[in-house]
């Protein structure tokens, strides 16, 4: 028997219950136990969140030095990294990824807040030259308000962690809405805001399921929303957020391509084609889904790669021996297992996996074996649909412009990846694939400093590096008129 923890709401710098009385569980997926469980939120909390954000930001935040959020954030960055073990253990607890992942996500979590801390003091703006010598113009960059921040459930924080440090170094304030199937360490998060000792009203978290979400979205009083997670979630959102003319930024799905040619080190590619599908139960936006091999090599990569899926680790998700844990909840344990039934059906030779593993200690868990299909046809729905789970659809191709063409043969357009020695063909291939992100002869690596997101279906904004950080500020232009003359009221001034 665990024992259960009881979340209420964070607002305002306080754990505050819901007046809905209505509350939800948190349950481990390995175990199939409750651990906590968690407060609905009801729209007057959520609106009480919003007026906390949008007090503090105004009497206080936008009016705290730059020196002062760098270091705040430099003092919860601190704690984040005394605590990460811990909190990657109860992440692993509440959603099932494996302690190795959650854990080192912690610690990429605090260096991201380190390289924004490092933005705070050098916002600068820029004095503009103008046609009229008679008149000075300057432009400022502004905090541009209250952020609602939306996450989805396969990694609350290292997705919280793409958002947060950019709207806090920007002079935002936030309320954030977890996913209703992974909350608890967003709330535990909140305490070590307050243990660093943000002002009140910073940071808020309201929880609860989409109807939580759409009332932070409809609520109005938001200057920008982000959000992670589903294409369905993310265009409700866009529409919601349309009616108020809330600009959004969407981080959502993708069927990424990862392309070995056959001048590629097959070991090495053979390695991220892996990293690129089974790491994280495949539970990953950036997921290398299709992977697209050329032909003289397809044979030897197919092999190397069943031979190593088969050895891959189940287990206990907080075993450190672990390499692959369970799916995070039972409704995306079913959807794993109703797609690959359809690429059954659809003629996709399953090379191993293809089913959910229930053997001795699994029993209890949702896990589902590493699956591999062989010769797929990009139009299967295996290879258009977005699994988010272990499921890797191998497609072959004879010709560079093939595999561009399949590569881009997809609504989706967040990563992809490219293993090759070819020095030209590195660039003109990552030069013709439609992603936000390229990776060569690596793949599933971040920086705090790069830009991160996609185009087409897989949404638009970008999170991390210096673009990142452009989306929470506003441009302010102030023009002076220095000169002593009359001007024609009549005529605009040029
Ligand atoms: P989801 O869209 O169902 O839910 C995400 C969040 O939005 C949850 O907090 C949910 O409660 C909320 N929500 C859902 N509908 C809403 C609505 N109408 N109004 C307001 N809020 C609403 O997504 P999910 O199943 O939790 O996450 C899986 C998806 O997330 C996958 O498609 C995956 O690709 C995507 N994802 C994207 C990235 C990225 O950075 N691009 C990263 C991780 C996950």
């Amino acid at each position: 028997m665990v024992a259960i923890k009881n979340y209420d709401l964070y607002i305002n710098g306080a754990f505050v219950p819901s007046t809905s009385g209505e509350r939800f569980d948190a349950r481990n997926p390995f175990s199939g136990e409750v651990h906590a469980t968690i407060a609905q939120a009801s729209d007057a909390e959520v609106a009480a969140a919003v007026a906390a954000a949008r007090e503090c930001f105004e009497q206080t935040w936008r009016k705290t030095s730059g020196l002062e959020r760098g270091r705040l954030m430099h003092r919860l960055a601190d704690l984040l990294e005394r605590d990460a073990d811990p909190m990657g253990t109860l992440e692993t607890t509440d959603n099932g990824k494996i302690v190795r992942e959650t854990r080192a996500q912690m610690r990429f979590v605090a260096r991201t807040l380190r390289f924004f801390a490092g933005y705070c003091d050098k916002i600068y703006g820029k004095v503009i030259p103008l046609d009229r010598l008679d008149h000075f113009d300057y432009a400022t960059l502004e905090p541009l308000g209250v952020i609602g921040i939306i996450t989805a459930w396969n990694s609350p924080i290292a997705l919280l962690g793409n958002k947060l440090p950019a709207a806090l170094a920007a002079g935002c304030t936030v309320v954030v809405k977890p996913s209703e199937h992974a909350s608890v360490t967003t709330l535990e998060f909140a305490k070590l805001v307050e243990e660093a000792g943000f002002p009140a009203g910073v940071f808020n978290v309201v929880t609860g399921d989409a109807r939580t979400g759409a009332a932070l979205v409809e609520g109005g009083g938001l200057d920008k929303i982000s959000f992670t997670g589903s294409g369905v979630g993310g265009r409700a959102i866009a529409q919601a957020a349309g009616r108020n003319l809330t600009p959004v930024i969407l981080e959502l799905g993708g069927k990424s391509p990862n392309i070995i040619f056959d001048d590629a080190d097959i070991g090495k590619a053979t390695v991220g084609a892996l990293a690129g599908i089974f790491a994280a139960t495949g539970q990953t936006c950036i997921a290398g889904s299709r992977l697209l091999v050329q032909r003289p090599v397809y044979d030897r990569v197919l092999s190397g790669l069943v031979e190593r899926a088969e050895r891959i680790k189940l287990g206990d998700p907080l075993d450190l021996a672990t390499e692959m844990g369970t799916a995070a909840n039972e409704p995306q344990f079913e959807r794993i297992l109703a797609f690959i039934n359809s690429a059954r059906q659809e003629g996709a030779r399953l090379m191993t996996g293809g089913e959910a593993a229930r053997d001795g200690a699994l029993a209890k868990g949702l896990f589902v074996k590493p699956t591999i299909f062989a010769d797929v046809s990009n139009d299967m729905m295996v290879a258009r649909e977005e699994i988010f789970g272990p499921v890797l659809s191998v497609i072959p191709f004879e010709t560079e412009e093939e595999a561009i063409a399949i590569g881009n043969d997809t609504r989706f357009g967040l990563a992809s990846g490219i293993w090759t020695t070819n020095l030209n063909r590195m660039h003109r291939v990552s030069s013709a694939l439609r992603t936000g992100m390229v990776w060569v002869n690596t793949y599933r690596a971040v920086a705090a400093q790069t830009p991160f997101g996609g185009v087409k279906e897989s949404g638009y904004g970008r999170e991390r590096g210096e673009e990142g950080m452009k989306e929470f500020l506003a441009t302010k232009n102030v023009m002076i008129n220095l000169s002593e003359a009359e001007r024609d009221p009549f005529a605009v001034q040029t």
